[in-house]
């Protein structure tokens, strides 16, 4: 037996208590395990209505997801394409998949996310496109960057990997900008193991997505031309095996949403009067659905926030430190300009995921946060 006193605490742990077995059975037994399926059809028709938006087209990852959403806007060698310097790298490396170069901006403090004033500051005659992360569940500021983006002709694309149902001015995240892109993997707010979404509201490009996905197939054709690809195309495709999975997780998604926002305001109570902790930013037009809870660690805290992962780590409790800038890993180092992009370093320095798995226990965020308290008390 496990000593409940010790069970180690995951940073991000799935859960299934829904009809997750029962549709995979169905598929296994129906014998529709690859592309093609049921499933895959009605989890894309009912994420795109869940984002209040027109056309789901399900994919094999959050990254295919957004490189198909640059392909089908037709974004490629000479464009520039303005993306979040604190992110996760899938972010810029679709950018680079396609040819384009991506162009770093700031985030801004109080919402972690896309500035939209350096972003102003950032565009030139070859910008294409604006990438707008919704960073852990809080939106990023859509109005400005969607005025901006009108005002130069640019397209928006919201990578709201880590924001499903995350709200801007009470309107669910993907279906405000030209393409959206969602991510299901294991550890995001709802998973299909590996696997993504492109929502929007335009025929044209989720049918081009669509070519791209299937290997430059056209669907019009595919029943009567076998094996006339009219691009070269990518194997994008999401099986029915994961829409299953994800079928049964939207059905509980809005569950796990108010979960989230139960332990984030649990582990606000408990850390809010803890010198030197910073708490996620929820501004007052966001619905944040924290899909990472997270913290920054400052200097009146009294440790820093590595020698704070390695203590709790010791308790067992895992956690995850915030992205690195991008501009600081090999592939993008020349983009990396001195003293830029001054706040995703410190949101990068001093920030820290602390666990936020849905199976979480009251007890264990009690755990988590009395840790915090006792360490800053030395
Ligand atoms: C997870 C994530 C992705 C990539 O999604 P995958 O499904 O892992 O390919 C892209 N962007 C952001 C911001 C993410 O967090």
């Amino acid at each position: 037996m496990r000593q409940k006193k010790h069970k180690f605490i995951p940073v991000a742990e799935p859960g299934f208590s829904g009809n997750e077995e029962k549709y995979l059975l169905e598929c296994i037994r129906s014998g529709w395990v690859s592309s093609l399926g049921e499933f895959v059809t009605k989890f894309g028709t009912e994420f795109a209505k869940y984002c209040g938006t027109k056309y789901g087209l399900p994919t094999s990852s959050g990254t295919a997801a957004l490189h198909l959403a640059l392909l089908a806007l037709g974004i490629g060698p000479g464009d520039e394409v303005i993306v979040p310097a604190l992110t996760f790298v899938a972010t810029a490396n679709v950018v680079t998949f396609v040819g384009a170069t991506p162009v770093f901006v700031d985030s801004e403090e109080d919402t972690w996310n896309i500035d939209p004033e350096e972003v102003e500051k950032a565009i030139s005659p070859k910008t294409k496109a604006i990438i707008a992360v919704h960073l852990y569940g809080h939106p990023a500021r859509m109005d400005e960057i969607m005025k901006i983006a009108k005002k130069n002709k640019l397209f928006v694309i919201e990578d709201a990997a880590e924001a499903h149902g995350t709200e801007y001015k009470g309107k669910k995240v993907g279906g405000t900008g030209h393409i959206g892109a969602f991510s299901f993997y294991g550890n995001k707010t709802m998973t299909t193991g590996e696997g993504g979404m492109l929502v929007t509201r335009n025929k044209l490009w989720v049918r081009k997505a669509k070519l791209y996905r299937d290997q430059g197939l056209r669907s019009d054709l595919r029943a009567r031309q076998h094996y006339w690809h009219t691009v070269v195309g990518y194997n994008y495709a999401m099986t029915n095996i994961q829409a299953a999975v994800g079928l049964a997780q939207l059905e509980q998604i809005d569950r796990f949403i108010k979960l989230k926002r139960r332990n984030a305001r649990l582990y606000n109570r408990l850390l809010k009067r803890v010198p030197g902790v910073e708490l996620p930013p929820e501004k007052s037009w966001a619905k944040n659905t924290y899909w990472m809870y997270s913290v920054l660690v400052g200097p009146e805290y009294g440790m820093s926030r590595n020698e704070l992962r390695k203590r709790l780590l010791e308790k067992g409790i895992q956690t995850r430190p915030l992205f690195y800038p991008i501009t600081s890993l090999p592939p993008y180092k020349k983009h990396f300009r001195k003293k830029a992009f001054p706040v995703a370093r410190k949101l990068f320095n001093q920030g820290v995921n602390l666990p936020s798995g849905t199976p979480l226990r009251t007890i264990d965020i009690k755990r988590v946060a009395s840790e915090i308290q006792k360490f800053a008390q030395k």
